[in-house]
């Protein structure tokens, strides 16, 4: 254990954009097992071996930079996911409309007849049957 902690001095080691590229690899060879295209297994080995790269590199601040990236781009995939979730749920109960104006988009309740709606953006008023 000793000698594993000397090797590791001074390198990268573990964050989570090396989990994400093992979680990646992963599903590769279990897409690979089920769909028997065996090549694909290369393609597998791609984010898992720079998964160990990172880990055992010593450039810590461009690994630390990778992180940030990765962080950054996962925070917007989950964000745009949560949007779209929140708009699958909603439309049961609201309607969704963009005003015309800045494109901002608006929520409102559903069955209340035709009603004027105030952009809260740019205070622009339009008239929809909800
Ligand atoms: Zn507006």
């Amino acid at each position: 254990m000793n000698r594993f902690r000397n090797f590791m001095y001074g390198r990268y080691g573990f964050d989570q954009f090396t989990k994400a590229l093992i979680i990646c690899s992963l599903l590769i060879s279990v897409i690979t097992t089920l769909t028997r295209i065996n090549l694909l297994v290369i393609l597998s080995y791609i984010p898992f071996l720079y998964a160990l790269y990172r880990s055992f590199s010593k450039d810590i601040q461009r690994r630390s930079q990778e992180n940030m990236a990765y962080l950054r781009l996962e925070g917007s995939v989950r964000s745009k996911f949560n949007r779209i979730k929140l708009w699958l749920v909603g439309t049961k109960t609201h309607k969704y409309y963009t005003c015309s104006k800045c494109k901002q988009s608006i929520r409102v309740p559903r069955g209340k007849g035709k009603i004027v709606i105030t952009c809260p953006k740019c205070k622009a008023e339009f008239v929809r049957r909800t």
